[in-house]
């Protein structure tokens, strides 16, 4: 078993199996009241995987999800890991005014506070949809308050239409020097290959392509001294999840390699030293080695 001389930053997206942007179109707003919470069991997986491993981790937590499971965010506090914010319910950045945009962050933020007794650093996007034309959301974050967002993904998406993606973004966690001040932006990991940069850090892409792949890209940066930005979701570690009717490729991106995940999570969690983002962020404030502005 090789372990990595640098922790790498294992995230989690808190939410429920019916409020993926996929599902988008097939699962209405307002039956997310009635449909069945399943998103319990599967955190308490993630503890223990995480435990086992003696990994910190980072929880985006969506607002919405925090003000109903108030015993589980501070399960998860008291665990030890850190708590960020996902936003209030689920609407893409591209869907928002920065006027809700800001209400999103702000509400979070502050029931993610009061719920902890601790600070809220950082912001992940639904579906990372902080996209090229969307920068003002990086001006409201610092505005807000946060240290570090975890929203542009440094890839252009097939036929540039995707839902998201930051193709000019750097792959390694650098400064933002943006109107409002100074944010950390912490990407999710890519691979290089043959010249494309590719998605490689987790969610369907852990799921459905080679393990080495992921392996791959966090080894890589294992060489270039950064950290690696590993995700996942709790529905992602449940195979008997309540299917929808979705088209067939959805269908496979989103419910295939279910039953593998577990087996996968402990395998990578055994190869590799992660940490909440949190942890490196602070460290690089604290010295002059700054990784995180090792890139910028
Ligand atoms: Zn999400």
């Amino acid at each position: 078993m090789s372990v990595s001389p640098r922790a790498h930053h294992f995230t989690i997206d808190l939410e429920e199996y019916f409020q993926v942007s996929a599902l988008e179109g097939h699962v209405a707003r307002s039956d997310w009241e009635r449909l069945e919470s399943r998103v319990t069991s599967q955190v308490s997986l993630l503890l223990e995987l995480l435990a086992k491993h003696e990994a910190r981790a980072t929880f985006f937590v969506l607002g919405w999800l925090a003000e109903r499971q108030v015993d589980l965010v501070q399960t998860i506090a008291r665990a030890g890991h850190e708590i960020a914010s996902h936003g209030w319910d689920h609407v893409r950045v591209t869907h928002q005014t920065p006027r809700q945009f800001r209400v999103s962050v702000r509400r979070s933020r502050q029931l993610l506070e009061d719920l902890t007794g601790t600070l809220v650093r950082g912001f992940r996007a639904p579906s990372f949809s902080i996209v090229p034309g969307r920068e003002w959301a990086l001006d409201v974050l610092i505005e807000e308050g946060y240290s570090y967002d975890s929203s542009l993904f440094p890839v252009r998406r097939p036929g540039g239409s995707g839902r998201y993606g930051y193709p000019q973004g750097l792959p390694y966690p650098h400064w933002l020097d943006r109107p409002a001040g100074r944010l950390a932006e912490i990407p999710p990991s890519t691979l290089e290959w043959f010249g494309l940069r590719l998605p490689a850090a987790g969610g369907a892409y852990f799921r459905l392509l080679p393990y080495g792949i992921v392996r791959a890209a966090l080894r890589e940066c294992d060489r270039r001294g950064v950290s690696g930005t590993f995700y996942i979701h709790p529905w992602e570690l449940d195979p008997a999840q309540p299917r929808f009717a979705v088209p067939w490729s959805t269908r496979l991106r989103h419910y295939g390699g279910l039953r593998g995940t577990t087996r996968r999570l402990d395998r990578l969690l055994a190869e590799f030293r992660f940490t909440a983002i949190e942890d490196n962020l602070l460290l690089s404030r604290n010295s002059c080695g700054a990784q995180v502005a090792a890139e910028a």
